[in-house]
């Protein structure tokens, strides 16, 4: 479909970043693009429907853009889940394996009221694992996750399954 497409036509390939032998699917000429980056923000609303969120959730950094222009868009909290030892207050923390190396993320322990239907989003799933981490987190910080969408699905990764059977909605899989 004209989401996926955009998507693809704005992916830079990067070869070598940030170790030897990843290939690092940037997005940043996506973001770069008002008209696209837009149109992937309508995709995603559209998707859930704004009727079904009461905040959203966004991993740091790439997440905070794409949280942030649909919190604005629907008149919904935006919640920044961060890495280690950036926020201020009482935190919940998960530490997970990365795709190359180790990360914590944090969120603080009051960021969602009680029952909170959350959407969770980032750019890229790859093999899950900041997903993972951030919708334990959510969870453990009282919220219940309503979605999860990300621009782009590493498939070959397996993140899907390993979110399983939590759905996740990409707008391109490769
Ligand atoms: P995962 O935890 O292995 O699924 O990696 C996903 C996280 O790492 C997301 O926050 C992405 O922003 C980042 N990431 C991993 N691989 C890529 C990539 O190829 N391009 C852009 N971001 C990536």
């Amino acid at each position: 479909p004209e989401a996926a497409r955009l998507v693809a036509s704005r992916v830079a390939d990067v070869p070598d970043f940030p170790k030897p032998g990843i290939l690092f699917k940037d997005l940043s000429p996506l973001f770069g693009d008002g008209a696209v980056f837009r149109a992937v923000i309508d995709e995603i609303v559209g998707f859930h429907g704004a009727d079904s969120f009461d905040v959203v959730a966004g991993m740091e950094a790439r997440g905070f853009l794409l949280a942030a222009a649909i919190g604005y868009a629907t008149g919904k909290g935006v919640v920044p889940v961060r890495k280690a030892g950036k926020l201020p207050r009482e935190v919940l923390s998960a530490s997970y394996d990365l795709e190359y190396g180790q990360a914590t993320l944090e969120v603080h322990a009051d960021a969602f009221a009680p029952g909170a239907r959350v959407l969770v989003v980032d750019d890229v799933l790859a093999t899950g694992g900041t997903a993972e981490a951030t919708l334990g987190l959510v969870e453990r910080a009282g919220g219940v996750v309503s979605g999860f969408s990300v621009l782009l699905e590493l498939g070959f990764l397996a993140g899907r399954e390993r979110l399983a059977p939590r759905p996740v909605h990409a707008l391109l899989a490769v």
